[in-house]
């Protein structure tokens, strides 16, 4: 299948089963009309100009139009290039000219954001245009820009004018163009998270993505009847492809609580949708938990969903299984450039697995751990995850150079991340290999520290990093956000580690701080951390 294929065959088998329900937008539609409502984007794609291998960039939060071009522009075999909201000015530049966006489409607002005015400022041609005819001296590939608003604005098309300008005529065309697409083509453009660094636009092709949905999707055991609450971004993978797509592939109700993450909103559409899924990082469920009023809401009708993104707390785990009934939660690790899961836990696995490792791998995917010199260790020591098969992206958008570094000349994705899968498969992610501390020649993974610290009662959450030491090459520091009213201090701290941890991981640095620097999928980016207090110490 390609994505369009995919919708045609789910949406002609289930036409009458709920497809999309967006709360915020006051929209439900049933797999006829949401079928209909993309051939319809489609084709007014192809009138507009657009073609097959265009880049279409979408600056939004989650919105029912995201959904629709998700769906839309692989059947012109347009290629979607995901744009985080968060950007700004500079970001949005350096992203729609890296892959030389032809196309792009934006809200006016969202909250106090204006994006419109945004890129105004970027491309001040856009007042004085016709539509579709852009010709911008920062923006040089920018021809068309859709604006989401009732209203058009100079030099734009509104979503109607784009969903209602497509006749019969371009219909046809639309399924013309569509016969002619291969599942290998690229459809996605995806932007990793900027954990490490400056995200990078991993090219994913149609089988990439509808595959890992499908795979993702049998894990989950969806059907048609159940109704999935996804208040995951959809500009990231972990939205439009263990979301939307995971949905789709199975006919299932993708929900749709809101534009940006709102914990009232995510409880409140759970208990009204009836929901029996539930997608999130740890820290929003963290959040959800922690709610003052979390225990006014019905979550009963939940019975699964992921939590993946990072490393998730085991108690926070226990909690989601007993205080919000999803027993049938999942673990899953993956990555933007492999499509993005390749290992995910089952139903079928005890509990304890679930909490203590990240599954196994997923159907169809070859995994092997190595050393730094490439060598396969043994079972049980930890070693760089390298993943192999359908997933892997086709490469970082023309950056050949990136491209090599990360997937070697036998298609092996090296992932970056440190692992110990034990001898029934089960994976655990030791940490990042850029994290790793290694203080005076032993090796420390910031996850052990974690995990022992959440087990002090004053700590609510904290993250264990490196900083660069004189004489022990690095040193351990804790960042630790205390429960509400605690008191603590460094030498506290210490003295609770000593008791239980070798004398090399505990903490030598010890910091009380309310908020950890995150992106906007709520990942902690530890090197900002590192930055702060390699600068603070001098
Ligand atoms: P960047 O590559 O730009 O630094 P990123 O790696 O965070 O950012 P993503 O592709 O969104 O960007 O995230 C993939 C990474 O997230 C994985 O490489 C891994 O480090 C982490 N991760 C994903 N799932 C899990 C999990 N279940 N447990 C632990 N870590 C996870
Ligand atoms: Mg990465």
């Amino acid at each position: 299948d390609t994505v369009g294929t995919l919708l045609d065959r789910i949406a002609a088998a289930h036409p009458d089963r709920p497809a999309l329900v967006v709360r915020s937008q006051g929209i439900r539609l049933d797999y006829r009309r949401f079928h209909a409502e993309v051939e319809r984007v489609a084709a007014g794609l192809l009138s507009s100009g657009l073609q097959r291998g265009d880049r279409i960039g979408i600056w939004a939060p989650n919105r029912y139009e995201w959904v629709v071009l998700q769906f839309a522009a692989p059947k012109i075999g347009a290629i979607l290039v995901n744009i985080n909201p968060a950007y700004r000015l500079h970001e949005l530049e350096y992203a729609l000219n890296k892959v030389r966006c032809r196309a792009l489409v934006l809200p006016r607002r969202f909250k106090t954001s204006h994006y419109l005015d945004m890129l105004l400022e970027l491309a001040p041609e856009l007042a004085v245009a016709e539509a579709g005819a852009l010709q911008s001296e920062r923006l040089p590939s920018l021809r068309e820009v859709v604006l989401l608003d009732e209203h058009a604005a100079p030099g734009t098309r509104t979503w109607q004018d784009l969903a209602t300008c497509a006749d019969e005529h371009a219909m046809a065309q639309m399924r013309a163009v569509e016969g002619e697409l291969s599942f290998d083509d690229p459809v996605n453009i995806q932007f990793t998270s900027g954990t490490t660094g400056a995200p990078k636009g991993a090219t994913l092709t149609h089988h990439n993505i509808v595959n890992n949905g499908f795979f993702i999707g049998e894990a989950m055991r969806l059907t048609e009847h159940d109704r999935l609450c996804i208040p995951v971004p959809f500009y990231h993978c972990f939205g439009m492809v263990l979301g939307n797509l995971a949905c789709v592939t199975h006919g299932a109700c993708m929900v749709i609580p809101g534009e940006g993450f709102d914990v009232l909103a995510t409880l409140e559409t759970v208990q009204a949708e009836r929901c029996t899924g539930l997608h999130g990082v740890p820290t929003m469920f963290i959040a959800e938990l922690e709610h003052p009023e979390f225990h006014r809401f019905d979550l009963s009708s939940l019975r699964t969903g992921i939590m993946a993104g990072s490393p998730c707390p085991i108690e926070v785990m226990r909690r989601v299984v007993s205080e919000m009934h999803m027993g049938e939660v999942t673990i899953a690790y993956g990555m933007t450039e492999t499509s993005p899961v390749s290992f995910q836990s089952t139903v079928h696995d005890p509990l304890e697995r679930r909490v203590d490792s990240v599954g196994r791998i997923h159907p169809h995917v070859e995994v092997k751990l190595v050393d730094e010199r490439g060598r396969i260790v043994p079972c049980g020591t930890p070693g760089e995850l390298c993943t192999r098969g359908y997933s892997v992206m086709l490469g970082y958008w023309e950056d050949e150079a990136r491209t090599r570094e990360a997937i070697d000349d036998a298609r092996w994705m090296h992932t970056g991340d440190l692992a110990v899968i034990d001898d029934d498969g089960y994976c655990t992610i030791v940490g990042r290999l850029k994290d790793m501390i290694i203080r005076g020649g032993e090796n420390v993974y910031p996850r052990e520290i974690e995990e022992f610290l959440y087990t002090h009662p004053k700590v609510q959450d904290v993250q264990v990093f490196g900083v660069p030491d004189e004489k022990f090459g690095e040193q351990v520091c804790a960042w630790i956000r205390l429960r509400e009213g605690c008191e603590s201090s460094e030498a506290e701290i210490q003295s609770y580690c000593r008791h239980h941890l070798a004398y090399f991981k505990v903490p030598h640095y010890v910091r009380f701080v309310d908020t950890f620097p995150m992106t906007v999928t709520g990942k902690v980016q530890k090197y900002l951390m590192r930055e702060a207090m390699a600068e603070a110490l001098g």
